[in-house]
């Protein structure tokens, strides 16, 4: 009985939901596959191993053991909760080093670490934007940095929130010539790009940052630990002299473990600190989780090796994929993407892949434009020649069996 006296119910677009079993009923369902086991670069679902080339984990230091040891020593130490929001009961000795070290690490006064990387911008984008600001956005940013700017216009009125093609700069221009003069401004993008794996032209951006008098927040998810000699992200692969007023980034990535934090000037960092309502009102990120960091972030720096490993990872893949005739758009990290554009053939890739024991990511609409369905595949600093050899035969194989390579 959805009916109710006033109408109807709001559960009934729940039942007549359909979409998820009739996907599973097609047998090309490909998503909530619980894995059973990690072992490194290789997991374990329905029983069978599977090369991992879909993971997040870019130096593999989710499964470093000394970062395993660093979150077991802080459990035996603080426990397995902070049982509080940072304003309160919880802070730990952990959190205030870390946010030290992140903030020397990427050349700003300060950080401020949040629970995961989605709160992160949720909070700080929601903290700057006020009445009367225009926020500027790629339209390829996460949705964590649209949800921030919605939060921000639920709060408070005369948001106007602006979007420009992805990485058209000259959509951008004329974007930033519509906006008056002296407003307050916010421009945001990604370093990195998550879904195709390319990377912002930083040093135009700020360019424009600067003429318009914006404020740049760079969201560098996937560019920490990852662009760079050092692995200090987007700034430091063009060459440095391009720093954004704002960096966030999350460490459910490089850092191997889960939260994130945002790093700029001691006074924005401080309002941020006491007006974030994903800060405030959250518990703060558990003792385990900020150790690991801490101990991922000493690793970054002293294995400089781990990330030119990965770079070449990238590379090697980036040019294997696309010689085989795949569209790896402008991918230049290890994320690279297979852009197959209609969504059964994505999964039907998917599947096949699955099947020879390569475990990718399907990414359909509304996570990208519905005519740019794909494969998301991504690299680890860990994996082997064999293993990436294998994800290089498999891709041949299977687009060409099933018609989307020739
Ligand atoms: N920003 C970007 C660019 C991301 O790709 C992600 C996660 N995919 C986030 C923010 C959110 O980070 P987290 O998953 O750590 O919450």
């Amino acid at each position: 009985m959805t009916k109710t006296a006033r109408g109807t119910s709001v559960v009934q677009k729940c039942l007549v939901f359909t979409a998820a079993d009739e996907s599973k009923a097609s047998g090309l369902y490909p998503y909530f596959k619980p894995i059973e086991r990690i072992c490194g670069t290789k997991v374990v679902i329905d029983g069978r191993e599977l090369i991992m080339a879909g993971s997040n984990n870019y130096l593999g230091l989710a499964t470093d053991p000394r970062v395993k040891l660093a979150a077991t020593e802080a459990i035996k130490e603080f426990g397995t909760s902070c049982s509080g929001s940072r304003f309160m009961n919880g802070t730990l000795v952990l959190h205030e080093e870390l946010e030290r070290r992140l903030a020397a690490f990427v050349g700003k006064d300060s950080a401020l670490c949040f629970t995961t990387g989605y709160m992160t911008n949720l909070g700080a984008i929601s903290a700057l934007v006020d009445r009367g600001t225009h926020v500027v956005c790629d339209r390829y940013n996460h949705a964590s940095i649209v949800d921030g700017v919605c939060m921000a216009a639920g709060l408070h009125r005369g948001v106007n929130f602006h979007r420009y093609r992805h990485g058209d700069l000259f959509d951008l221009e004329v974007v930033l010539g519509t906006i008056p003069p002296h407003s307050k401004t916010l421009l945001v993008t990604d370093g990195v790009f998550s879904m195709e794996g390319d990377i912002v032209n930083l040093p135009a951006i700020k360019s424009f940052a600067a003429a318009h008098g914006a404020t740049l927040y760079l969201d560098e998810a996937h560019a920490i630990g990852v662009l760079g000699k050092t692995g200090r992200g987007t700034a430091e692969h063009f060459g440095g002299g391009c720093m954004p007023d704002i960096v966030m980034c999350t460490f459910s990535k490089a850092f191997g473990s889960t939260g994130g934090f945002i790093a700029g000037e001691r006074k924005v960092v401080d309002y941020i600190k006491h007006t974030a309502r994903p800060l405030i009102f959250s518990a703060s990120i558990p003792p385990a989780a900020i150790a690991a960091v801490l101990k991922s972030l000493e690793i970054i720096q002293g294995e400089p090796k781990r990330i030119l490993r990965l770079q070449q990872i990238a590379a090697k893949m980036k040019n294997g994929l696309s010689s085989l005739g795949y569209d790896t758009g402008n991918s230049e990290t290890p994320i690279v993407p297979l852009i197959i554009g209609d969504p059964e053939k994505t999964f039907r890739l998917f599947n096949a892949f699955f099947e020879r024991g390569v475990y990718v990511n399907p990414v359909v609409t509304p996570a990208v434009p519905p005519d740019r369905c794909l494969l998301r595949t991504s690299y680890m600093a860990t994996q082997t020649d064999q293993e990436l050899d294998t994800i290089l035969s498999v891709a041949e194989d299977e687009g060409k069996r099933l018609g989307i390579i020739r």
